[in-house]
């Protein structure tokens, strides 16, 4: 008879107990997926020990006949590996996040249902383990594919498994096609977890077996059985589509990749041409630029050793041929001349798209894009019944106009005179996607505009068909939100930021980086010659001349004084406590009774600041009154975890390495 450790991959609140014991008649080795009844209920679970106790002592056997018996061996072979163990226990840790949880996030939905004997075929090698240590460096490069490539056939070379993430599965999926053009398609496996289950895990078994060598896919690819990897690239390392911010898990793919870089000893590349202040900071002394021969003619970055020895920070210089020719313009007088959202300068240069078959791609920010409901007469602005945020104009359905709430997805009628003054002159205020294309349409009527945003592209064919559509000249300009940025849309003759002054009214310590990373993504888009307009109403912000300058250094050099002085990342870890409460008495008192418990346990310590609690940004959604408390945590994962263990599970969340404060 055995004794079985079991670890259940399913979310047991975290002050419940994560590893379970039950028995076995049969052997059941370490790593191997089987069905234990965990509340009458057969529940996936993978072994952790096994102990033979037929011959040991009638008492030991007494207490262990009341444990359970498990129900099933799943698989026929184990299925975890050491190296896998290791991650688990990283990605629980880390993240603080029961170990049930982590394993059921790690693990296919598909491999978790199965109720039948399964035969993987693996063969789980457990090669030595090292000392962790990372190997990881920045490319610094606008240019990256032609060097991807280079890195997968060295690493093909020596039979190890290349793993290249993405932030969106667009991007994931272009370098997919290009890639199977050149390697054999049976080597590449894409990982997505918008795959069928059952394609997934079929993928997942083939990485596991090793058969495919170049793994691409975006932020769950990290959660692939890899055998023998060698090589892990993040392309476009910055992007905020690494986290996953809104759903538990709160995990970030990079730091993720990291791990698995050093679990895997594999080498571990960081790849932008606008990368975070802390990957900078991290890999100064280990950035590369594109290797010799045909690269280094292409563009004209210094060679390898003086990059190396000019660190820290250098600028991207600016290729040859293009003119730097961008513009700031200042909104204010505009809104004087009474041009509300196209300037005199960008209404010049969409008039010449008509007279010489020019292309134009318009910015405008995600954020305060919605279109805000008030009364002309005494100012009242609509807002949600249930959120503490202005509701805002969704659609005219036949003649009624529809108004919803991004945050709860309440519905009303829009009403015709104000509820509080019974005025008459509701108006719709805002910088509205919708409401720009509306206006370049007043303008302009012959031309052809494509509007992307979250109303208009609800799948990755939908950006796919814009893409072509404008490479084809069946459309004029392209308007969009954060959607457009990183995207394989050809040069245009104008490349203009309708508005980006949301982002930087934010108070969150990102805003200078964002905007700088925005405004060079954009900036890719323009063709040779082309012009860049930038509207704003503060135009005399430090960040603008930086970002349209693609001055990384001077950036570098404010952010990590700033960041230092502050105790932000890359010098302190953050986390985000939020508390939700329908009551908003109990809701601030809970919060400052947490935050002062807090305060007792860290013992005032130079590596563990508490700020808060505060109001959130909003501060109620859904009917629940939101207040977050913000850590500075230089501790370790084991004692920064021992204070965090002191948070209730209910109603409140927990986000390590949060993207927003408020
Ligand atoms: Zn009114
Ligand atoms: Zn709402």
């Amino acid at each position: 008879m055995y004794l079985l450790e079991t670890i259940p991959a399913v979310n047991i609140p975290r002050e419940h107990p994560q590893i379970l014991s039950y028995f076995s008649n049969e052997p059941v080795s370490r790593g191997t997926l089987i069905l234990i009844p965990l509340r009458n209920k057969p529940t996936p679970a993978i072994v952790l020990s096994q102990t033979d106790i037929s011959s040991q002592k009638t008492q030991l056997k007494k207490s262990s006949f009341t444990l359970k018996k498990i129900n099933k061996i799943i698989s026929l072979e184990p299925i975890f590996s050491e190296k896998e163990f290791i991650f688990l226990k990283w990605f629980a840790d880390y993240y603080f996040l029961p170990l049930g949880l982590a394993l059921k996030t790690i693990l296919p939905t598909k491999l978790l249902k199965a109720k039948g004997p399964l035969k993987t075929g693996l063969r789980i090698t457990n090669y030595e383990l090292r000392n962790l240590e990372s190997n990881s460096s920045l490319y610094f490069s606008d240019d990256r594919i032609d060097f991807y490539i280079q890195k997968i056939k060295e690493n093909l070379k020596n039979n190890k498994q290349s793993l290249i993430l993405f932030p969106e599965q667009i991007n994931a999926l272009s370098f997919f096609n290009q890639v199977n053009l050149i390697f054999e398609p049976n080597q590449i496996s894409f990982l997505s977890g918008n795959l069928a289950p059952k394609k997934y895990l079929d993928e997942w078994l083939k990485i596991a077996s090793n058969d495919t060598k170049i793994i691409i896919g975006a932020r769950s690819a990290i959660f692939s059985k890899f055998s023998d990897l060698g090589l892990i690239i993040i392309d476009e390392e910055q992007d905020q589509s690494f986290k996953s911010w809104n759903m538990r898990p709160y995990y970030n793919s990079r730091e993720c990749a990291i791990k698995l870089g050093e679990i895997f000893g594999a080498e571990t590349i960081l790849a932008s041409s606008t990368p975070s202040i802390e990957t900078y900071h991290k890999t100064k002394s280990r950035i590369h630029p594109p290797a010799g021969g045909q690269e280094s003619k292409k563009s004209n970055y210094r060679s390898s050793t003086s990059i190396v020895a000019s660190a820290p920070p250098y600028v991207i210089p600016e290729k040859s041929g293009i003119q730097t020719q961008h513009q700031i313009i200042d909104m204010r007088d505009e809104v004087r001349k009474g041009n509300e959202i196209i300037s005199e300068d960008l209404a010049a240069e969409l008039e010449k798209i008509s007279q010489n078959s020019r292309q134009a791609i318009l910015f405008i920010n995600r954020r305060g894009s919605a279109t805000f409901i008030f009364c002309r007469e005494c100012g009242f602005s609509l807002h949600c019944k249930n959120c503490d945020v202005p509701i805002v104009f969704h659609k005219e359905i036949k003649g009624e106009k529809q108004l919803l709430c991004h945050h709860c997805g309440h519905r009303e009628k829009s009403p015709d005179i104000c509820p509080k003054c019974g005025g008459h002159k509701i108006r719709y205020s805002g910088i509205a996607s919708q409401k720009a294309e509306e206006k370049i349409k007043e303008l302009f009527p012959d031309l052809k505009i494509k509007r992307l945003d979250s109303e208009t592209v609800l799948s990755t064919q939908d950006i796919q068909k814009a893409i072509s559509d404008f490479k084809e000249k069946r459309v004029d300009i392209i308007l969009g939100t954060q959607i457009i940025l990183n995207k394989d849309f050809p040069k245009a003759d104008i490349v203009a930021v309708l508005s980006i002054d949301t982002i930087l009214n934010l108070p969150e310590f990102r805003t200078d980086e964002r905007i700088y990373q925005i405004i060079n993504q954009l900036k890719k888009y323009r063709g040779n010659g082309g012009t860049f307009l930038l509207q704003t109403f503060k135009p005399e912000s430090e960040i603008f001349p930086i970002a349209l300058n693609s001055n990384f250094a001077k950036l570098y050099e404010r952010e990590i004084e700033a960041r230092k002085l502050f105790n932000y990342p890359p010098f302190f870890r953050l986390i985000k406590l939020t508390h939700r409460n329908s009551n908003p008495q109990l809701a601030f008192k809970e919060s400052h009774k947490i935050a002062e418990k807090i305060n007792v346990l860290s013992g005032n310590s130079e590596n563990f600041k508490i700020i808060g609690p505060a109001a959130g940004f909003i501060p109620r959604i859904k009917n629940q009154y939101v207040y977050n408390i913000i850590i500075k945590s230089n501790l370790g994962i084991k004692d920064r975890n021992n204070i965090l263990n002191i948070i209730p599970t209910k109603d409140w969340t927990i986000d390590i390495d949060p993207i927003s404060l408020i």
